[in-house]
Parts: C-alpha cells; structure tokens; sequence
C-alpha cells in the first residue's frame, strides 16, 4: 500500500517576485527549496512507513529543477518520486495543479493501492492552502485538513482516526480511507538525512511524467484549464499612525492620552 506525500519547489524566500505583466511568478535567479510545511508532511509518511510498512511515493509538478527537491526526499527514504513536468503544465492556477497531482495519484493507485495522500497545510508562495482539498475532491477520498496527530491508521478496517488542530481547541475525527490529509507544522519534526543515503539519492531514479504520459485534455490543465488568473499584485498600503504625545520621553503620559483616544473612539468595551 502507498502513501503519497505531495511536495512543492518553492522560492527560498516570503519574499515572491511577480511579473507585473503576466501576474506569474519570476523563478529565474531565485534559490529553491521543498515548501517548509511539505517537509512535515514527508516526515508523517516515513513514519507511516515505519510504523504500518507503508511505501511512500513522492510527487511534484513544476519545472524540470524540481528534481533536486525531488532527491532531497529520496536521501530522507521515500521509496519513489514522480516529478510531473510539461509545458502545457505550466501557469496553472490551484484547480489545474490538484487536477495534475489527482491523475498522477490515481495512476499510482492503479499500480499500488492508495491508502493515505499527506499535503502540508499551505506553500509558502501560493498560501492558497486549495490544493490539498483539491485533489481530494477530484478523487473522491476523505479530506482532513489542519491535522497535527495521527492517532491510528488502521489498514484492515480501511480507517483513520486523527487530531485537528482549531482555534482553542482541538478536535479528534475518523474518517474512511483512502484519505488525504494536510498537516501543520507542530505534527512532527523532520529527520535529517544520513550521508549513505544523500549519495544513494545521487543516483536513485526519479521518474518523469509529461504529458504524452498522462494524457490529459490540454484544455483542462496549464493556463487554459485555469479559470482564475491574476489580474495584479501589490502591496496593501499601510494606514498612518498617530504619534501621541511627545512620541519618546513619557510614556505614562503617552499611554493615557492613548486610553483616552480609545474610549473616545469607544473602541474599549469599559
Ligand atoms: C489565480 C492563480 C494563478 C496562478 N498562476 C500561476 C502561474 O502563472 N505560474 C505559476 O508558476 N504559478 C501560478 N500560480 C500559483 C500556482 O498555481 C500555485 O503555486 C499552485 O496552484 C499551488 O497552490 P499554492 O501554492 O497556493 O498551494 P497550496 O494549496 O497552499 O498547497 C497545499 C499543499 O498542496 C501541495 N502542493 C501544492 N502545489 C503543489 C505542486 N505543484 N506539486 C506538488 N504538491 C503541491 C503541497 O503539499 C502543499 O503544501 C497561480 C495561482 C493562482 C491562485
């Protein structure tokens, strides 16, 4: 059985730079690295792995570079990678790319049964956080998002109980598989890799799907199968302050003529 865990290249940097033309992203020149919260996801799999003896398949769509992130998760010990790569892939907005990740995991399934798909919560470029549910609805599996523990996986009865992380709380929920599931950070704390297993990694395989290879309709994938498009990005202005008092010596003085503009504005709730 398999689980797949979904891993993004992206900019090494919160920093994302746009082409203020084509409202996509600039990737020249930039350093990569896997989406901080997908290493979370790579660590819960390879637990999975050697806890229930799960094989974990790795997948990524992006340019052809996205291979190195690819053998990063290799040296951790995922069993296999698939880099989903192709022009027609490319500008695809959040539904184009569940729907490439979708076909590539049921084509997976169609090999070796798929019992859990892992995402993390959000990429550090998007943050859309679409993608994961995305892919679970194209595929008909259970979704469970903001997860921070799986409690069991139970393989016979075809079940998984987790914890989700809330606002103030947490929740604990059971859902059939297969299943996907996107994690949060605090699940867990990555490994590291050893260096027999960067040098096996070197020259592991890493299998490359295009489009000849997943035959989708050009009109559902890419730019053209992308009904949302950015119009433009920029930064929210910020409002300006006000400096209250002198602005530095007093600040008993500062903070009572604060006080007094709040309940003025009956912003305190006296
Ligand atoms: C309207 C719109 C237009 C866009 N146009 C372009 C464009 O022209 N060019 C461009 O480069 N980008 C474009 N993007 C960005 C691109 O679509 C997103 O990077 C991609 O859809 C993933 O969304 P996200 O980064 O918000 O991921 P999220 O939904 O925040 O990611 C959640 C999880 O899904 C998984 N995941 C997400 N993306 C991938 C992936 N590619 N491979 C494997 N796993 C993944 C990861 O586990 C990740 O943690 C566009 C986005 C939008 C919303």
């Amino acid at each position: 059985m398999l689980v797949v865990t979904c891993v993004k290249q992206v900019p090494d940097t919160t920093q994302v730079k746009i082409d203020p033309v084509k409202g996509t992203l600039i990737r020249e020149g930039v350093p990569f690295i896997m989406n901080p919260f997908d290493t979370h996801a790579l660590e819960e799999s390879l637990r999975l792995k050697d806890e229930y003896g799960l094989r974990v398949a790795v997948i990524s769509m992006g340019p052809p570079n996205t291979e190195v992130t690819l053998r990063k998760a290799l040296a951790l010990g995922a069993s296999e990678a698939v880099l989903l790569s192709d022009r027609v892939f490319g500008g695809a907005d959040t539904l184009a790319t569940s729907m490439v990740l979708a076909e590539a995991i049921n084509r997976l399934d169609q090999k070796e049964e798929v019992a859990v798909v892992l995402c993390g919560r959000q990429t550090i470029d998007g943050d859309t956080a679409q993608v994961g549910p995305g892919i679970a609805t194209r595929l008909g599996y259970s979704q469970l998002t903001l997860v921070d523990r799986i409690e069991n996986l139970d393989l016979q009865a075809k079940k998984v109980r987790v914890r989700r992380k809330l606002e103030g709380r947490h929740e604990l929920v059971e859902a059939p598989l297969p299943v996907m599931i996107a994690v949060v950070q605090e699940i867990n704390k990555p490994r590291y890799p050893t260096v027999p297993m960067r040098l096996m990694a070197e020259s592991a395989t890493v299998t490359l799907w295009d489009n000849k290879e997943m035959e989708l309709s050009e009109e559902t994938i890419g730019l053209k199968g992308s009904p949302t498009q950015v119009r433009k990005i920029f930064s929210p202005e910020r409002a300006k302050g006000e400096i209250l008092g002198d602005g530095t010596s007093k600040p008993e003085e500062a903070a009572h003529l604060l006080l007094d503009r709040l309940i003025e504005k009956d912003l305190l709730n006296l």
